[in-house]
């Protein structure tokens, strides 16, 4: 199966099974706008639950906030997006379709990669255990020129966005020969410039409506709000702020499912800092958000830092986490070390002194913030990707996502093996000891085979099975997901069992143990 094939797979199972559904879907949906189901939501919030967790109980020096979504416009001017949160965009006159020119140009990049990569699969084969990559990457000509020219073209983009060269970027786009994946042509139209931000109206217009903004980021929330969490929390630096909520960006280009959406989540963390200090906490917050990705299981080699060739305009040092989708290493996080650009702003834009009197030193000054910023969609897209797995069994094949049972949207379904001989009852008995602490499904419909299947698409990671004997004796037998394999237990002794697999406590004690 290709990657491709495998991702339309994991698209239709994400609806098949109340994942994520396409928004008013009766109306034919909403372009990159998605709506969560019944397992989506679950996922989600237990996805928010590990990340605010490991943020607000893990350091006693981080507290969390919930700002509203419309801030006063003068923010916006102050955080430099009315200016400057453009992106660059292109279409292709014979298709007519709308491309980001950036990451044209980058797509294209990856392509010379994988042409590189293939190139050393091939020589590795021929070469056996004797072959040196190192030296085959500097003196195989194909490969040496490949490499060459990628590396032009990478340094011409990163030098045209830092400087807004439109037009140079349009002729990378020419030099590289790059086509509109649907009409094939090379028939460009010029680069432009494209504000993400949306607006909307506040107030009526009888009374002089103002222009509002959707924010783009769930950053400005936080900064606005440093002085009255650092007075009231009596905080001192160094210490953080977290927050989870909605952002909203008009993307030029939507695709890819939920990887880039119009409206999404952010969870963001700002770190509040002495100024100098920001390479230390840049470097530590690098190390704890990887090991937080690391903690889940889906594989070392699936995760790499990606440096950012051209910084935000509040940005002395900035890297993405990418993670490796069915469709390449792409970004799910960002940590950036934003200098005093922001809370320097605010203090100029609004004329409020916002300033932390730092009583080691006996200096006022504004903080520098390292932030953290992760997409909650992407990080769901990662989950699933990671965890769906389709298996050969010896009579059927099953697909089974294999969920950290931390993130998974159910813990347990309860199934009495026939819906007569008292077993419901007593199977609603198990449901009813487990249910104030897990979210559980209680099934008694179709054979326990069916029923298992159906637990496995959803990523429970255990079905609890109530027989005969367990009228007799009270015990169960417990199937577990991963390996198929059961075990008989007590019914007092399950709510413990399920508690230390399901609990985050695990996933938290590789983070902190790094
Ligand atoms: P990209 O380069 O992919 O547009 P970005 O660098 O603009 O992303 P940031 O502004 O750093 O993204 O936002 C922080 C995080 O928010 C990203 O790492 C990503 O997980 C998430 N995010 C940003 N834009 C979107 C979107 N349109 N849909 C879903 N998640 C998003």
């Amino acid at each position: 199966m290709t990657q491709e094939e495998l991702f339309k797979k994991l698209v239709a199972h994400s609806k098949e099974y109340g994942f994520i559904f396409p928004s008013s879907e009766i109306y034919d949906g909403l372009s990159a706008v998605y709506d969560y189901g019944q397992m989506g939501v679950e996922l989600k919030n237990n996805i928010k639950k590990y990340w605010w967790d490991s943020m607000v109980k893990l350091n006693d020096n981080i507290v969390g906030i919930d700002a509203a979504i419309f801030m006063h416009p003068r923010t916006w001017e102050a955080s430099g997006h009315v200016g400057a949160f453009n992106d660059p965009l292109i279409d292709n006159k014979d298709s007519k379709k709308r491309y980001r020119a950036d990451v044209l140009i980058e797509d294209w990049l990856a392509k010379q990669d994988e042409k590189i990569a293939k190139e050393v699969e091939k020589a590795r084969k021929r070469f056996g255990e004797s072959f040196d990559e190192a030296m085959f990457l500097e003196t195989n000509p194909r490969v040496a020129e490949t490499r060459k020219k990628r590396d032009q073209v990478h340094e011409r983009m990163a030098k045209a966005l830092n400087d807004n060269d439109f037009d140079e970027i349009k002729r990378i786009i020419e030099d590289c020969e790059i086509v509109c994946p649907i009409s094939g042509t090379r028939n460009w139209t010029e680069v432009r410039q494209f504000n993400l931000m949306f607006e909307t109206k506040i107030g009526s217009v009888a009374d002089g409506a103002n222009t509002i903004y959707l924010r783009p980021e769930t950053a400005q929330g936080i900064f606005v709000n440093f002085l009255n969490v650092q007075k009231t929390g009596r905080m001192k630096i160094p210490f953080g702020i977290a927050q989870i909520g909605k952002a909203f960006r008009n993307e030029i280009v939507a695709r890819q499912f939920i990887f880039r959406m119009r409206e999404f989540e952010q969870m963001e963390m700002q770190f509040f800092i002495r100024p100098g200090d920001e390479m230390r906490w840049y470097e530590h917050w690098k190390a704890f958000r990887m090991s937080w990705h690391k903690a889940l299981g889906f594989g070392e080699n699936h995760y790499r830092f990606h440096d950012h060739d051209k910084l935000a305009h509040y940005a002395n040092a900035a890297t993405d986490i990418e993670y490796e989708f069915p469709f390449g290493f792409k970004e799910v996080e960002g940590v950036h070390s934003r200098t005093d650009f922001d809370l320097g702003n605010h203090q100029k834009f609004s004329g409020r002194k916002i300033q932390y009197f730092d009583p080691e030193t006996g200096e006022s000054y504004v903080p520098y913030v390292v932030e953290t910023s992760i997409g909650v969609d992407r990080m769901v897209l990662q989950v699933l990707s990671a965890s769906y797995t389709e298996e050969k069994l010896e009579k059927e094949d099953r697909v089974v996502m294999k969920f950290p049972p931390a993130l998974a949207p159910v813990k347990a379904a309860v199934l009495p093996l026939v819906k007569k001989d008292g077993l419901p009852e007593l199977a609603h008995e198990v449901f009813d000891a487990l249910k104030f602490d897990h979210v559980c499904q209680y099934d008694e419909k179709d054979s326990i085979g069916k029923r298992y299947r159906r637990q496995d698409a959803i990523g429970t990671p255990f079905c609890i099975t109530v027989d005969h004997q367990s009228r007799e004796d009270r015990t169960v037998t417990v199937r577990h997901r991963d390996t198929m394999a059961q075990e008989r237990v007590t019914i007092d002794e399950l709510p413990r069992l399920i508690d230390e697999e399901v609990s985050f406590r695990k996933l938290f004690r590789q983070i902190v143990n790094r």
